[in-house]
């Protein structure tokens, strides 16, 4: 058998190994990429992409059906509002094909090898890949590890028949005409959400006794109130038991000790993502792991020289852009640069409805880490922007160091919020204080604004308030 040879081997072309690869390439790096599946990973297949095609499609759906049910706000009605689901589908894979292909393409450009199959371990230096010619070896002087997630079962809800993951629930051909959530976090309330307005009566069952546990109540309030708006029945405190009757209930026992029966069509599992480690065979190495994770150092290196690990697989966050920052990270590294994490934050964004970004420290966070804070809100009910397009829920919130106006987070929810993370996360890496935000002029009008007016709350004068 042939022996490949590289000096870097990526295991797993999601965006941390693309990413990696790419960059390594870009730097003269001799380098192949494995993937098993299409190029792109989770994230441009099954997950951030195709999810957000749908939130997009539900949302363009329910704002017409809304102008069928009655004339809206702004005068606007419609007659006879309908949804093709089957073009909805196939618009949301032809983003997917188009972003995958990009892939290759660029992989390409920067002169990677590719080789599509399985990788597994030999040792420290070499892997087996499991292609659809047979086995192939690949020596390399370094190996990074980028294989990813996949979605958590509950043993006693098994993925199959009804019970979706949210691989299976993108997929489908047809909107379920009722869907139950199993785990209110991301997941769970953006495609609860995207399915409410394509059609589909929605049940959330969550643990905890919030939704999306990882955000504080202030953040959280307006999106329960939409959901409840929207007709979504959300139970916290709640825990899936077993099916019921033919396997089209779900039976739940509730905070009060009571048991419910709740009927479905589907049954959407969102509780988590556990690492894709099992099938690489790493007990032929000697990687530390934390817990199911592999663990890395602030160099995403493992415990074993030349072996790094990226992205999902490490744990929390996992999100994508935290997997590409890592990825050319590494790939910089390995060029000879002097690099290590000294990320001061990775924003995260909740696609629900409204949208929710975290930046940095939460109040509570950062009083937690010792700090003396000031606190600056401005709420979009004030904002001319947010009038002019029908939704003024949410705000900007903003916390600062009390001693010398630091700024330590930026938080937001309210519509299209999303567009507000570069501003939050530039001005916490470039360590802005509260005067330099505001002393920015910020183009009128736009929900922008609301970053500046909140500074200013936290200086004591706001403007529009
Ligand atoms: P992955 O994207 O999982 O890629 C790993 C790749 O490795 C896969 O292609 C897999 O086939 C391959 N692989 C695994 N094992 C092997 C092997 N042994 N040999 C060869 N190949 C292998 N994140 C965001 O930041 N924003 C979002 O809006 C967002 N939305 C999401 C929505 C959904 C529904 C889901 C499920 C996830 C979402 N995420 C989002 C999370 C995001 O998709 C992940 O954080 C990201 O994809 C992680 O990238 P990665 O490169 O670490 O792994
Ligand atoms: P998650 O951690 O966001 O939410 C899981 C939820 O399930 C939690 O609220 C938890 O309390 C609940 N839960 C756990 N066990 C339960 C049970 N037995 N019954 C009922 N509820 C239960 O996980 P997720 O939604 O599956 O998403 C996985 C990961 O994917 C996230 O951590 C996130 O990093 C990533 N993701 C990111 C985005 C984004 O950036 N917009 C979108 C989707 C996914």
């Amino acid at each position: 058998m042939d022996i490949l040879k590289c000096k870097l081997l990526v295991i797993g072309a999601g965006p941390g190994g693309y990413v990696c690869a790419i960059r390594a390439g870009q730097l003269g790096i001799d380098t192949i990429i494995v993937e098993k599946e299409n190029p792109g990973g989770t994230c441009l297949n099954v997950g951030c992409i195709p999810s957000k095609a749908l939130i997009h499609a539900a949302e363009e759906y329910s704002k017409v059906q809304d102008a069928d049910n009655s004339e809206t706000m702004i005068g606007l009605s419609v007659k006879g509002a309908s949804l093709n689901y089957a073009k909805t589908v196939s618009w949301k894979d032809n983003i997917v094909n188009r972003l995958t292909g990009g892939v290759s393409g660029l992989l390409k450009k920067a002169r990677v090898r590719s080789i599509s199959g399985h990788a597994k371990f030999r040792d420290g230096k070499s892997v087996e890949v499991e292609t659809a010619h047979g086995p192939q070896i690949i020596e390399a002087e370094h190996i990074v590890i980028a294989t990813g997630s996949k979605p958590t079962e509950l043993p006693y809800l098994p993925f199959g028949g009804n019970i979706c993951s949210s691989t299976d629930l993108l997929s489908l051909t047809e909107v379920p005409k009722k869907l139950i959530v199993v785990g209110g976090g991301y997941i769970g309330l953006e495609l609860g959400t995207a399915f409410r307005k394509l059609g589909a009566k929605v049940t959330v069952v969550e643990a905890a006794s919030s939704l999306l546990p990882h955000y504080d109540d202030a953040l959280t309030r307006p999106v329960l109130a939409r959901l409840q708006q929207l007709g979504v029945e959300v139970l916290v405190d709640t825990k899936a038991k077993k099916l019921g009757g033919a396997d089209q209930s779900l039976i739940v026992s509730t905070g009060d000790g009571n048991e419910r029966e709740l009927e479905a069509d589907k049954i959407l599992v969102a509780i988590g993502r556990s690492p894709c480690t099992d099938a690489l065979e790493l007990d032929r190495l000697a990687i530390n792991m934390q817990g199911p994770f592999i663990q890395i150092d602030d160099r995403c290196q493992t415990s074993m020289r030349d072996i790094y690990a990226i992205g999902d697989v490490t744990g929390e966050p996992m999100l994508a852009h935290r997997a590409m920052a890592q990825g050319e990270m590494v790939a910089e590294l390995l060029a000879g640069e002097k690099r290590d994490w000294d990320k001061q934050c990775i924003p995260a964004i909740c696609f629900t409805d409204p949208e929710v970004v975290s930046v940095g420290l939460s109040p509570k966070e950062a009083k937690a880490q010792g700090f003396d804070i000031k606190e600056g809100m401005f709420p979009f009910q004030a904002n001319g922007r947010a009038m002019t397009t029908e939704r003024e829920d949410g705000f900007v919130r903003l916390v600062a160091r009390a001693d010398n106006h630091l700024v330590l987070g930026i938080q937001a929810v309210g519509e299209n919020v999303s567009e507000l993370a570069a501003a939050f996360g530039l001005a916490i890496e470039m360590a802005a204080r509260l005067e330099d935000i505001a002393g920015t002029i910020h183009a009128h009008p736009s929900r922008s604004e609301a970053l500046q007016e909140a500074s200013l709350k936290a200086l004591g004068y706001a403007l529009h308030i």
